[in-house]
């Protein structure tokens, strides 16, 4: 019956590109349990540390104790909680934007929001290195799709002053999710500016981590230079990464957001999260902007890493962020490594094409502030040992 299918599956596994799963079986920290066995993980989102944080858990248990487990239905039916709308008023408030509109993915947010905003009048503009989501609601919008060289304003700029479409939108990742650097958000801004284009940042690797208080890339040094965001930024964060919980919003103008109400269809066609988990991240909002001491333990660890591997064969990319890839350019060395690394109860996912560019295979790790630093030595001394084998 499905013989075409196993056909395919049989060459996916020829090749060694078969995608597989692991069953953990304890909370999500810096060292977690598989098959009963203790790992060291470099491989989560969590960057503060809070997806396990006892407040979030009792915010969480007091949230379904207030309205149940399940939303019961879309936002639009009845499944808009009062902790819904909290959330999204302090998110606003939070990333400085007059409105917020939750999504129960970061997936969804980014599918709701290109594709109720562009058509097939307009045209998308977008880096090489943007999220999957991203491309899914380009090609799904059925507007021009128009990809630049990864943070190559000037190619930007070509194709911006020479394409013909009623409205142009930039969208860019704010940090790229596989390389870890940070969008040039401000000259991005300008650029749109000069071209009435609209701005879309996916931020959903900086929210929580950069910027003043956690509140995100548009709050790093370099980008606040005037007290209101420019009108026609479209920021989007996902909530299951540095706020620990899952979920996400879009902040922008109330038209923006009215206009997402109406016509995003992610968000009109699919169940409310449960307002369980809004509950639970109206707390990890406030332990975001107040807990400065995370993002401190973060900056350190990433020093501490950055200095550890640097007589190491493998370079690390350049990046600040809690994303750090060792590049190994080459597919086999980088599954080697990983599986090396795995051996000595340590997990660092390999990163192969076509996921990152051919010749680009890396390990990418990822920092949290759960990590200690006799955790980022373990590793550093790992792959030294690995190195010299
Ligand atoms: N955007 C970026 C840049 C991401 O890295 C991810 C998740 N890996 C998403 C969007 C999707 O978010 P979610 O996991 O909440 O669906």
């Amino acid at each position: 019956m499905f013989a075409d299918l196993a056909e395919q599956l049989r060459i996916r596994e020829q090749k060694g590109l078969r995608r597989t799963r692991q069953i953990i079986d304890s909370p999500q920290a810096s060292h977690i349990t598989i098959d009963g066995r203790d790992y060291l993980a470099f491989s989560s989102n969590d960057y503060l540390g809070l997806a396990n944080h006892p407040e979030l858990i009792a915010s969480a248990c007091d949230g379904a104790r207030r309205y149940g487990v399940g939303a019961g239905a879309s936002h639009l039916v009845n499944g808009h909680s009062a902790a819904h709308h909290d959330l999204e008023t302090a998110l606003a408030a939070f990333a400085g934007f007059p409105q917020a509109l939750l999504f129960s993915t970061g997936y969804m947010a980014n599918i709701g929001m290109v594709t109720a905003l562009a058509g097939r009048e307009d045209a998308i503009f977008a880096d090489k290195l943007n999220h999957a989501s991203l491309n899914d609601a380009a090609l799904l919008s059925r507007a021009q799709f128009i990809r630049y060289p990864h943070c190559d304003l000037a190619a930007l700029e070509q194709r911006l002053a020479t394409v013909q479409a009623r409205r142009k939108l930039v969208i860019s990742d704010a940090v790229f999710s596989m390389e870890g650097d940070i969008a040039p958000i401000r000259r991005l801004i300008a650029l749109c500016e000069r071209y009435h284009a609209w701005l879309l940042l996916d931020d959903a690797h900086g929210f929580g981590v950069l910027g003043e208080q956690g509140r995100g890339s548009l709050f790093l040094p370099e980008n606040t230079h005037s007290h209101s965001h420019s009108p026609n930024l479209v920021y989007m964060a996902t909530l299951g990464k540095a706020a620990g919980v899952s979920g996400a919003f879009v902040a922008a103008q109330p038209e923006v957001i009215e206009t997402l109400i109406q016509s995003a269809r992610s968000y009109i066609y699919t169940t409310a999260t449960p307002s369980l988990l809004a509950y639970a991240l109206l707390t990890s909002v406030r332990l975001i902007e107040q807990d400065e001491w995370r993002r401190e333990a973060l900056q350190r660890n990433i020093a501490q890493l950055k200095q550890g591997v640097r007589s190491l064969p493998w370079k690390l990319l350049p990046s600040n962020t809690p994303i750090q890839p060792l590049l190994t350019g080459d597919s086999a060395e980088a599954v080697r490594i990983s599986q090396a690394l795995r051996e000595h109860g340590i997990l660092v996912p390999a990163i192969r094409p076509p996921t990152v560019p051919q010749g680009a295979a890396r390990l990418r790790i990822s920092l949290s502030a759960a990590h200690w630093p006799e955790d980022v030595q373990r590793l550093t001394d790992a792959l030294h040992e690995l190195a010299s084998a």
